[in-house]
């Protein structure tokens, strides 16, 4: 069993079919460095999301090969690379719960400080303080008394939590508050703090700011550089 990953990850003429039959991504070849950051875009059912579903192992790629710290990743336990490898999704699972508990969701055995320090340092804080009973306030199920910036703000916090070696990050393409955008990327910018990530990216802030951009067509890797080469 691994304890953390560096975070060095290789793509080496990875493919893959969900039917056996039509290819969704065909020859992607890329490398990343451990603490860099990825941005990951192209148009709808390009193929980016199968990206992530293959390093995350929902599905095994039919061909090539992925490495994580130079090992194939077929040879970690799945259970450990899933737990080394945390996720925030713009529409985050949200149960019916306290704040508190939503957060704490996957490390039942965070303190109360803990869940408070992270949501700080996710800059979910300053929009918590503000709920009618802080972090005991009641989120109903799917968050639907909340935005869709604070779900992401509390996805983040989640993720500081889990504290997970490697990140993917799905930016939320519905309209956010500039002031809770603002919030939003400094979390990131602290839950990233020398990971290596995949940001499935829509803003064009974060597109700047990645170290590497895989642009993705038809499944296949037609442009990579980052935002002063492209
Ligand atoms: P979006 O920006 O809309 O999320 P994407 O670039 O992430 O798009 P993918 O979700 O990776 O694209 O989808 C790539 C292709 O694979 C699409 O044609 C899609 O219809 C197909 N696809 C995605 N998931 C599945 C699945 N579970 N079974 C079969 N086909 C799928």
């Amino acid at each position: 069993s691994i304890s953390k990953f560096l975070g060095d990850i290789e793509f080496s003429d990875v493919e893959f079919s969900y039917d056996n039959e039509k290819k969704i991504l065909k020859n992607i070849d890329f490398s990343a460095s451990a603490g860099e950051m990825i941005a990951l875009v192209g148009p709808t059912g390009s193929g980016k999301t199968t990206i992530i579903n293959l390093l995350m192992r929902f599905y095994d790629n039919d061909s090539g090969e992925i490495l994580i710290d130079g090992k194939n990743s077929r040879d970690y336990k799945l259970r450990d690379l899933r737990k080394r490898i945390g996720i925030v999704l713009q529409d985050p699972y949200l149960f019916s719960g306290t704040v508190m508990e939503n957060i704490r969701y996957g490390r039942l055995d965070a303190t109360d400080e803990e869940i408070i320090q992270a949501a700080k340092t996710a800059s979910a804080h300053g929009f918590i303080k503000h709920l009618p009973a802080q972090y005991h306030t009641m989120i109903t199920a799917g968050g639907s008394n909340i935005s869709q910036g604070q779900k992401q703000l509390l996805s983040i916090a989640r993720a500081i939590l889990a504290d997970a070696d490697i990140l993917i990050l799905d930016e939320a393409t519905s309209n956010i508050d500039t002031r809770t955008e603002v919030e939003i990327q400094k979390g990131l910018r602290n839950l990233t703090k020398g990971k290596t990530s995949f940001v499935i990216a829509h803003r064009l802030r974060t597109i700047e700011r990645a170290d590497q951009i895989l642009v993705i067509k038809d499944g296949e890797l037609i442009e990579q550089g980052n935002h002063a080469d492209l």
